[in-house]
This record gives C-alpha cells, sequence and structure tokens, in this order.
C-alpha cells in the first residue's frame, strides 16, 4: 500500500483521475484504546459499519477482541482475518444454515433474538446446544438518533416476558440487548432504554448474566457535536449498576460508527460547475449514500496549495452516475472560487461510507492510500482539534 503525509501531498503528487480512498489506521487505533481503555465494559466492533481486514487489523491489535456480525459472510470474513477473535452473532433473524455454520464451522456462541420463533431456529441449528449466550432484543426508542432503528427488530414490552422466560431455560448465559439507533446524539438515548430493560426483568424475574447497550455511539460532523463519549459512559455505567442482575453480569456495547467514522476519507475532483453545484466524481453509489440519501452532512476541504482567498459559499454535489438521485445537498461549505480539476476531500466516511461503495455504472474507486494526518474531525484526538484547518491543508 502507498503512504503519504497528508490528503493535500496525495492530490498533488498523484493528480488522481478517479476518487482515491485515504485510510488514518492511527485514528481508528485510537478510537480502539479509547474505548478498550474507558468503556466501563467489553466493546465489540459491529463489523457492518467498516468490514475491511486491515480496519479489523487495526482494531484487533488495539484491543478490540470481540466483534458483532450480523450475516454468515461476515462470520467467515473475521474468522478468516483474526482467527481468535470471539464471534457474536447480532442479527435477530438469521438463516437457519447460517446459525449451523457459525456454530459448529466457526465456533460461534452468542446469537441475539427477538422472538420465539428466532429460538427455536437457533435450537435446531446448534441441535440444541447447552452453551450458548443469547441477547434478547428489545424494542428501544430512536428518539435521540440521527437514524431510527426502532421499527425493524425488537421485542415489544408486551411480548418479552414469555420470550426472557423460555430463552433462560435454553441459555447457558441470557443476555439482553438493544439499539438506541445511530448516531445518538445524547447519553439519555441510553439512559432511557436501561429503563425499558429494567421494566422487561422485573416484569419476567429472570436472571440476566449480559447487558449489551449495542451501537449508537456518535462521531463528529458538520451541525452534529455530541457531548463527549465519558458521558455516554458514565450514563450508561449508573444504569447498568443500579438493575436487578446477579453481580457477575457482564456489561457490553457494540460501537460501529464510533470505532470507525475517522478511519477515512476521499479525495474527490471537481469535473464540472453549474452554480453552486460541484460534479464530482463519487456519489451516491460510491461512498457518499448518506450525504445523499439521508442528508448526512460531511466535512469537506479544498485540496490546493495555494489558499484560496475566496469567502466560503455553500455547495452541493452530482456524482457522476446517469442518475438524478445521485445528489448530495449538503450544503457543503467550500471556497467560492472552486473550479473545475479541483481536488476536494469529504471526511469522517469510514463508518457506512467505504462500506455501502458499488459499482454502478462503472464509477467505482480501487486506489487505497494510507495518510499519516489528522482526520477531519476527532473525538478521540487530544486536544480535540476544530475542524481541521478551515479549508485549506497546508503540505507538510
Ligand atoms: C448497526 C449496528 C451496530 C452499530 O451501530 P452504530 O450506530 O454504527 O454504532 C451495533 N449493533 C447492531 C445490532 C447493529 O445493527
Amino acid at each position: 500500500m502507498h503512504k503519504h503525509h497528508s490528503a493535500l501531498g496525495v492530490a498533488t503528487a498523484l493528480k488522481p483521475a478517479a476518487p482515491v480512498t485515504l485510510i488514518r489506521p492511527q485514528a481508528a487505533a485510537r478510537a480502539a484504546r479509547f474505548f478498550s481503555e474507558k468503556f466501563p465494559g467489553r466493546s465489540l466492533y459491529a463489523v457492518k459499519a467498516n468490514p475491511s481486514p486491515d480496519l479489523l487489523r487495526t482494531l484487533w491489535d488495539s484491543g478490540i477482541t470481540h466483534y458483532d456480525v450480523a450475516s454468515i459472510a461476515e462470520v467467515r470474513l473475521v474468522a478468516e482475518t483474526l482467527p481468535q477473535a470471539k464471534l457474536c452473532f447480532m442479527h435477530p433473524v438469521k438463516a437457519e444454515e447460517a446459525i449451523a455454520e457459525a456454530y459448529h464451522v466457526h465456533g460461534v456462541r452468542t446469537f441475539s433474538l427477538d422472538t420465539i420463533d428466532e429460538l427455536e431456529k437457533i435450537l435446531r441449528a446448534t441441535h440444541e446446544a447447552t452453551d450458548l449466550e443469547l441477547c434478547v432484543r428489545l424494542r428501544v426508542s430512536s428518539e435521540h438518533s440521527e437514524l431510527s432503528l426502532a421499527s425493524k427488530f425488537g421485542a415489544e414490552l408486551g411480548e418479552t416476558r414469555e420470550l426472557l422466560m423460555a430463552t433462560r431455560q435454553a441459555a447457558d448465559a441470557l443476555g439482553i440487548c438493544f439499539h438506541v439507533g445511530s448516531q445518538a446524539m445524547s447519553p439519555q438515548a441510553y439512559s432511557d432504554a436501561i429503563e425499558r430493560v429494567r421494566a422487561a426483568i422485573v416484569d419476567a424475574a429472570v436472571t440476566v448474566d449480559i447487558i449489551d447497550v449495542g451501537g449508537g455511539f456518535p462521531s463528529v460532523y458538520p451541525g452534529m457535536e455530541p457531548p463527549a463519549l465519558e458521558a455516554y459512559f458514565d450514563a450508561i455505567y449508573r444504569g447498568f449498576e443500579s438493575l436487578p442482575i446477579s453481580y457477575s453480569a457482564e456489561l457490553w456495547c457494540e460501537p460501529g460508527r464510533a470505532l470507525s467514522a475517522e478511519y477515512s476519507s476521499i479525495i474527490v475532483r471537481v469535473e464540472r460547475r453549474r452554480g453552486t453545484e460541484l460534479y464530482i466524481n463519487d456519489g451516491a453509489y460510491g461512498a457518499l449514500f448518506d450525504a445523499a440519501h439521508v442528508g448526512w452532512r460531511f466535512p469537506v476541504a479544498l485540496l490546493r496549495e495555494e489558499e484560496s482567498e475566496a469567502e466560503n459559499a455553500p455547495f452541493s454535489f452530482y456524482g457522476p452516475t446517469c442518475d438524478d438521485m445521485d445528489h448530495m445537498a449538503g450544503p457543503f461549505m467550500l471556497p467560492d472560487d472552486v473550479a473545475v480539476g479541483d481536488y476536494i476531500e469529504i471526511g469522517m466516511l469510514g463508518a457506512y461510507g467505504a462500506a455501502m461503495r458499488t459499482g454502478f455504472n462503472g464509477f467505482t474507486s480501487e486506489t487505497i492510500i494510507e495518510v499519516e494526518d489528522e482526520p477531519m474531525a476527532s473525538l478521540y484526538a487530544d486536544p480535540v482539534p476544530a475542524r481541521r484547518r478551515a479549508t485549506v491543508i497546508k503540505l507538510g
């Protein structure tokens, strides 16, 4: 893999005609160390946020030993990349064949579920195994989160009693898990969810061995600056400590975004300018799905050796495909003299960016370059850099 000092260095040295993915292993390692050292329990990396094997190895080297996988392909990928890792199959609706292969071939013992049907499926697929860690997924509110995960999965309070009692019977260890939605902007999301957990435990009167507070830990984007992660950890720990669970109960979390967002960014080139619309060479079918479909505003920076004197102005982007939906409304703030041929870095794409890329219409990105400069924003840098160097980054 090529290694460069900075995003600007890559743009000026290579003048790439196709989008380039930049990776920053040191930023992912810093995030992993933060969770390993400061979360008052165990942190499972949610692989779907970014399944890159290089990232998986970086997280492993920085203390992440457990991985939340949701498909048999993710099970195989992590088992192959990190043979010592512990895998937890946390999708509540699985193919029976996937459960069987995970259990019998890859040694997976931890599964989530939200119905009696799924419990029976797991028991059939594992031949009534007696060494299972089974986590019942509760439905909780997504009201504090930017992306809801509240409608698809999770048992309702009225259904949890029977489900928890049946799962307790079948499981060696019984867990309760939930997901507050992605990019939770307040620790209250977790406190509220833990109150739902309390109600479910009291109602079912079962002994619970694992509380898994899921993902949802935020990263930092323009217009979305969350409180410090320590405030989330404190709220979670206070809630966990007050639950009626066994003294030896474990606390788990499943961060995806928070461990991977700072890992990568992209460099794109402006191919056309029409007023305040820039036609760039990556888009909704590439790394910018969330920018197009949920209006996510990623940070941007103009990569020019000579700093622009122009004022910033709001721009929107069109991606390279022939599809009108390949449009990112932004607004993305860039110097008003941005022009055809300019390079732009779009930051904080390590989570749900690189992972969503397709080859639709023949546009994709194959070049991955490691850089040593800081990500465009960070929840972990000390001191936290303001959005990195306004709009222009100097080489060196
Ligand atoms: C997507 C997902 C995660 C990761 O969520 P983030 O918001 O990226 O932290 C964790 N657990 C489960 C079950 C998920 O589906």
